[in-house]
């Protein structure tokens, strides 16, 4: 699925806010180094500038392709997930016929993925749940989610987010440390950060916030070396140690 990186700063829009999502941040406590409100709006205004309509970089055309693909996606990364999921999907692309294939054959598909053993005796459980509790439907509630094998918060979260359109937060390793190191939503762990971002994020950038947290911590605030530098919110970033150009 094409998803527009991040690039350059060139074009970076001044730094205005919008007054009404401002307004609705104002008067929440900011955390100490962290960003104040009325940056939060300019971050995701310039986020959102650059990539209006970001999307999720696994491939998938259904919710059910979606959540056996991000169960896939633990320790691994998309474009490995993708690889593994075109040869699958064509062949068994619901729970009844991924169920169909067994565990064996399962494997056969996705082992190229690592931890595959364990992805694939939880991706058949999670077909036999499908089908048992569910009618063969993903299932729109956190709770039943949750309950599936191989499916923690972070999935239940990207699920919800991504193939129903609920404003929900997955944290990944990219999430958190941008929400930490730009100051707009520090914690000290996953849960702790996902609470800060719900409930410093506004409304109006809620939906889309995850997958431009993922983007702009997988191509340009990267876990070694942040290229703050081109970075397109640099000027309200809170990080003290930012790179320059040749460093
Ligand atoms: S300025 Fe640097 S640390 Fe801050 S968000 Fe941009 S890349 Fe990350």
């Amino acid at each position: 699925m094409a998803t527009k990186k991040i690039a350059k700063t060139a074009s970076r829009p001044a730094k205005t806010t919008n007054k009404r999502a401002a307004k609705k941040t104002a008067g929440k406590r900011t955390p100490r180094g962290g960003m104040p409100a009325d940056d939060i709006v300019v971050m995701f205004e310039r986020l959102r500038e650059l990539n209006p309509k970001p999307q999720t970089e696994l491939e998938y055309s259904t919710p059910f392709e979606l959540l056996v693909a991000v169960v896939l996606s633990a320790q691994a990364t998309d474009v490995g997930v993708n690889k593994a999921t075109r040869r699958l999907y064509p062949v068994a692309n619901t729970p009844q016929a991924i169920a169909a294939l067994g565990v064996d054959t399962l494997k056969s598909y996705i082992s190229t993925i690592g931890l595959f053993n364990t992805k694939a005796a939880n991706v058949i459980a999670l077909c036999e749940q499908l089908i048992e509790k569910h009618g063969g439907d993903v299932p729109r509630d956190r709770e039943a989610l949750e309950s599936l094998p191989g499916v923690g918060r972070k999935t239940a979260n990207v699920v919800l987010n991504t193939a129903f359109g609920e404003p929900t937060m997955a944290v990944d390793t990219h999430i958190f440390r941008v929400a930490n190191r730009t100051g707009l939503a520090p914690g000290a762990n996953v849960l702790a950060v996902e609470r800060a971002l719900l409930d410093r994020v506004p409304a109006e950038f809620l939906q889309d916030a995850h997958h431009w947290l993922i983007l702009h911590g997988r191509y340009t605030c990267k876990a070694r070396k942040p290229e703050c530098w081109r970075c397109p919110i640099r000027d309200v970033c809170r990080f003290k140690d930012k790179t320059d150009h040749g460093e």
